[in-house]
């Protein structure tokens, strides 16, 4: 069965001729946006080939990375039928396929129902919705994008998990939407990427990572305790990427998460594996504490420094306090 648009002229086999595989992770509109190309269409003709009305026109610009579209259950329906694709499977694959308020329920897989057979008479809608910049997806590694499309493109946006934004076989970080950003010249990365591999299954994980991120990004604004091997490392990557000029901010922020990974990772490890003795109501200060001195000192050893010795408004110190009173 063929299925048309009631005003593009476009059509489409109801179940696709075409398949698709959906990249892990991918944004929805990335996703729609290779399923129409494969098809010589647009997002638009091909929504609208499905019988899917779109009630919130993209007014972001700037493509599939600065707005998602959000599928209603039926509209999702009829795109897994287009893309022989069980309905869960692709929800899986696409990560804001479901974050819908109107989403169906939940399977006991965590995917969504699947139903067998859409209503032809059903309403099917989509709708655009503007990304906040801390939202948008990243390019997704270009080879690999290359690779999975079987030649077709290596354009593709995803949203990876923090411990996932590397791609170890070509060393492509995924910063930011448009920038394909090699990493050859820091091996260190690809390590740290296997230590917070490991740590994200340790159950302290999430806190240790959210304060690790926290004190190593203001050690690195205020050019503390690691300037020296940071600038190092800024030089390299910015010397290995002059395609890679950041238009609207310098390197030195443009870079600062990337820059500042391996030790983020370090400090989250040993974040995450210390108990340090609670703070009794009259004792020594703070400083003074065995425990904390032998933290330091271990916690010196982790990142390669001869010694760490915060002054008292570190952040670092932040968090002892909050270990040993919370
Ligand atoms: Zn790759």
């Amino acid at each position: 069965m063929f299925v048309s648009g009631p005003s593009s002229g476009f059509h489409v086999p109801a179940a696709g001729a075409l398949r698709v595989r959906p990249i892990p992770h991918e944004a929805t509109a990335s996703y729609l946006n290779r399923l129409a190309h494969a098809y010589q269409s647009t997002t638009a003709d091909l929504l609208d080939a499905l019988g899917i009305t779109t009630t919130r026109a993209h007014t972001a610009g700037g493509g599939t990375a600065t707005a998602e579209l959000h599928l209603d259950a039926e509209a999702r329906q009829r795109l897994a039928t287009l893309a022989r694709t069980r309905p869960g499977d692709l929800s899986r694959a696409l990560p804001n396929l479901a974050r819908d308020p109107a989403a169906p329920p939940r399977s006991p897989e965590g995917g969504i129902m699947p139903h067998e057979t859409s209503d032809p008479g059903a309403v099917a809608t989509a709708a655009w919705q503007p990304r906040e910049s801390g939202e948008q997806p990243v390019r997704a590694c270009p080879a690999c994008t290359l690779r999975h499309t079987r030649g077709a493109t290596d354009r593709a946006h995803v949203h990876p998990p923090p411990h996932q934004a590397l791609c170890p076989r070509h060393h492509h970080w995924s910063l930011d939407d448009d920038t394909s950003l090699t990493t050859a010249a820091l091996p260190e990365l690809h390590q740290a990427q296997r230590h917070h591999q490991r740590l994200t299954r340790h159950p302290g994980a999430a806190p240790a990572l959210s304060w690790a991120g926290a004190i190593t990004t203001r050690w690195y604004d205020q050019q503390t305790h690691l300037a020296t091997r940071w600038q190092r490392r800024l030089h390299h990557l910015a010397d290995t990427n002059p395609h890679a000029t950041p238009a609207t901010m310098s390197w030195a922020l443009y870079a600062r998460e990337l820059v500042t990974y391996p030790e983020t990772i370090t400090l989250a490890r040993t974040l995450a594996t210390t108990h340090l003795p609670k703070q009794p109501r009259q004792g020594p200060a703070p400083q003074a504490h065995p425990a904390i001195t032998a933290f330091l000192r271990h916690t010196a050893h982790q990142l390669h420094l001869e010694r760490l010795a915060p002054p008292p408004g570190d952040l670092l110190w932040t968090w002892i306090h909050h270990t040993r009173t919370s």
